[in-house]
């Protein structure tokens, strides 16, 4: 390569970097002005100017009706275009695939839930996961060549290097090639990753707390995840892996087994599935819990969360141990991470009081506080739309990244 050539490459290069910062600071700041995007991305005005005047032309930004402003010429307010582009968001569940087409400015355009059947073959669910896409893309509420990206949540161990969900317990699945099924059926850029990670990267994006820099976001449903976020960046560990925190080994006792088939974990005591079956357990010496007026079959972690609101003494015995163990292993991620915050999603963290107030002081006890700031313990910011927001922000980041051909 030239000297030339590399001058104009590292040149294109620093301009795509200080066009991120721009576009950042607009999402961080909708409405700011071109002077202050200057003073908060330290470019001059005349270069914010330049690149500000590009993403208006990619359809990114947009220019409000000017305001007075204190001294010299009125301002014109720059924000997110919000008709600009469009971004899909697709929440792949063991029990339901929900989908989300929306503008920039995320707000929801044309939601979907279908059931997901995940006990069929991976390409039947696969297939389902496409058709949801391509009806949410199927409107005449948006241009479809100006959907920019899909992010896709879902739960296992995913190798973003070979686009390959490795081992899914969840689905039962390994070695599923998501990504080239993806790539050969759907005609927009698809992004993906473990639903835990996704719910984290959703919270730093779209989340209440936008000052957080260090926070660990547990998913508690069916099974247990976490997306571990340091410096304000996800966390991936030397294989992806980090953040399997429903594996984190607890005292096991043989009566219940993690979907990975070990004793030990802490799925086998605090997951959804784990309380619906020590519930059933108990059932089996204990004729007079009101949950015996439940089907085996149909018991699930909210009939016993409804029960040990009920005061029912076999519910709340099996829901207080679950809340022990899941508050002894966050204190003990509190002691190894120091994070600012510990945020708490997924369905068994829905079930208001019964969860948090078995939950908090067991995690109080446990740590080690010996920390000059409080530690927060939070519910996700969408509670019951985490993963959705996650495989939005997938999307979103990149095309704050500017990773994405903007179509026009
Ligand atoms: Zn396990």
């Amino acid at each position: 390569m030239n000297r030339n050539t590399a001058e104009k490459l590292s040149n294109a290069a620093q301009t795509k970097h200080n066009k991120s910062l721009v576009l950042r600071s607009v999402w961080n700041n909708n409405g700011i002005s071109r002077l202050e995007i200057s003073n908060i991305t330290r470019l001059s005005t005349a270069t914010v100017s330049r690149l500000v005047d590009s993403l208006i032309q990619d359809e990114l930004l947009m220019e409000q009706q000017p305001m007075a402003a204190p001294k010299g010429r009125p301002m014109k307010p720059v924000c997110f275009k919000a008709e600009g582009h469009y971004l899909i968001g697709i929440d792949l569940g063991t029990t339901y695939i929900r989908g989300v087409l929306t503008n920039l400015s995320i707000e929801p355009i044309k939601e979907i839930e279908v059931v997901t059947e995940s006990h069929k073959d991976p390409e039947y669910v696969l297939n389902k996961v496409v058709q949801v896409i391509m009806n949410l893309a199927s409107t005449n509420l948006v241009d479809p060549t100006k959907i920019i990206g899909v992010g896709i949540a879902v739960a296992g161990i995913i190798n973003l290097n070979t686009g390959i969900v490795e081992y899914s317990p969840a689905f039962n699945w390994r070695n599923i090639e998501l990504r080239e099924f993806m790539n050969s059926h759907v005609p927009y850029p698809v992004f993906f990753d473990n639903v835990s990670r996704a719910m984290a990267l959703g919270e730093i994006t779209f989340g209440n707390k936008p000052g957080f820099e260090d926070l660990v976001c547990i998913n508690v449903g069916y099974g247990i995840g976490a997306g571990i976020v340091i410096g304000r960046k996800l966390f991936y560990g030397t294989d992806g892996m980090a953040g399997e925190f429903g594996h984190f080994p607890v005292k096991g006792d043989e009566q219940v087994f993690c979907t990975c088939g070990k004793k030990n974990c802490l799925t086998a005591y605090a997951s959804g599935d784990a309380i619906a079956q020590r519930a059933k357990i108990g059932l089996i010496t204990d004729k007079s819990s009101i949950l015996n007026q439940i089907a085996p079959k149909d018991l699930d972690a909210k009939h016993v969360a409804e029960a040990a609101k009920n005061g029912d003494p076999l519910a709340n015995a099996v829901f207080a141990e679950a809340m022990g163990y899941l508050g002894r292993a966050i204190a003990g991620l509190l002691n190894i991470f120091n994070p600012q915050a510990i945020v708490l999603g997924g369905g068994v963290s829905l079930n208001g009081s019964i969860f948090w107030d078995n939950l908090k002081p067991v995690i109080e006890e446990n740590v080690f506080d010996h920390r000059s700031t409080k530690y927060h313990i939070l519910p996700s910011s969408h509670p019951d739309k985490s993963a959705i927001y996650g495989a939005l922000a997938m999307v979103l980041q990149e095309i704050l990244n500017l990773s994405l051909t903007i179509r026009k």
